[in-house]
């Protein structure tokens, strides 16, 4: 089977330095695998992996292909998660840059951190493997991963990948980006599969689901619902695990450059355990990198707020309705999340949300919309 990395690119993460934000690539959707997989001897393999693995993770596999072809495609995402070197692109594999120990250190621990963090929400965690993660020459990276990213998960090769730019300049942003990819990871995952009307060993692939972000697997285009929502919750999670990261003795590091007075006016501050409040980072060279997604993130805490304001006798407080977007993000379970957004904005507006895209303007339109639905709901009331 012929990979496709142009493909990879399913979620990418745009971090700007030193400005704000622009646009991200679609993180669901936009690129279904346009050519057909196939079943062959590749699952004499995959059952040798699985046994060697019994404890791996199960994705969902939803549409009209047969059984077999499901379970084909299951064993194909097991091999991609345990078995990289067989699947990684000749010149992805040349370009890429070894990881310091200390890399190898922060994606460890990332992984740890999330197997204790997500557990809290009745999740099980998989660690994403330490060869799942990959630092790559920037050029390549733009011409293969994405030209607008710095880093990004692909849920087609269940890998993250890191510009070597990025990676080069700071543990600190190196440890962030990985942290936010590896959220994409944990987040509930599932396929869209429809099986070759002319051949029924083949099949195509698509995604349906990541966290709260949803596509149709079939046509063209894969229509996307709910990217911009997805950011926001995932850059919501780095910012609330970002805490836990930087307090935890193997960062030390990490810890040290965050600790320097010098940066005290600038990162905020961090409660521990709780929440990270600063809105970008320093590095001990002195760039900036700035939390993403920020318009998007308005949008959630305005919604939060409200849906507080209206439920105020089943919250503590505004970050436990953002703690039900959170548990979303890694059931996929959305049917919670409507109830409250429909019970605070009115009928419809939940599907209102769906549209929201990652950029900074359609994140104001839906401030602005969701303004005018809360005051109208309340005016009717
Ligand atoms: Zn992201």
């Amino acid at each position: 089977m012929k990979k496709k990395i142009e493909n990879a690119n399913l979620c990418g993460d745009l971090y700007k330095l030193k400005t704000s934000h622009i646009c991200a690539i679609s993180s669901v959707g936009r690129a279904p695998h346009l050519h057909w997989e196939g079943r062959g001897f590749k699952s004499l393999i995959a059952h040798i992996i699985m046994d060697k693995f019994p404890e791996n993770r199960e994705f969902r596999i939803v549409g009209s292909a047969s059984e077999e072809n499901k379970k084909h495609f299951q064993e194909d995402l097991r091999r991609r998660l345990y078995s990289r070197a067989e699947y990684l692109d000749e010149e992805i594999k040349s370009s890429e840059i070894l990881k310091s120990p200390e890399q190898i250190e922060i994606i460890n621990t990332v992984n740890d951190i999330l197997s204790e963090y997500v557990a809290q929400f009745n999740i099980e965690y998989y660690p994403l493997p330490v060869d799942n993660y990959h630092i790559i020459k920037t050029e390549v990276y733009k011409q293969k991963v994405g030209a607008n990213s710095l880093a990004s998960f692909s849920n087609k090769d269940l890998v993250v990948f890191v510009q070597e730019k990025l990676a080069r300049q700071s543990d600190l942003f190196f440890a962030a980006l990985v942290l936010h990819e590896t959220l994409h990871y944990a987040a509930y995952i599932a396929y869209g599969a429809v099986d070759n009307p002319d051949n029924p060993n083949q099949y195509k692939i698509g995604m349906y689901r990541a966290g709260t972000a949803s596509s149709s697997y079939y046509g063209k285009t894969g229509h996307a619902h709910f990217e911009g929502l997805g950011e926001a919750i995932v850059t919501e999670l780095q910012k609330e695990v970002f805490a836990i990261l930087v307090d935890h003795p193997k960062m030390k590091e990490i810890r040290d450059i965050y600790d320097d007075p010098k940066y005290d006016d600038k990162k905020g501050g961090v409660t521990s355990p709780g929440e990270w409040k600063s809105e970008e980072l320093i590095s001990e060279n002195g760039e900036h990198f700035d939390i993403p997604y920020g318009k998007n993130r308005e949008v959630l805490d305005y919604i939060c707020s409200e849906i507080f304001e209206e439920n105020q006798d089943v919250f503590a407080d505004k970050r436990a309705v953002l703690r039900e977007f959170f548990s979303a993000h890694f059931s996929g379970r959305l049917l919670a999340i409507a109830h409250l957004v429909e019970g605070a904005f009115g009928k419809g507006s939940f599907r209102i949300l769906g549209n929201m895209k990652e950029d900074s303007e359609s994140g104001q339109l839906h401030l602005e919309q969701f303004r005018k639905s809360r005051l109208n709901f309340k005016k009717t009331k």
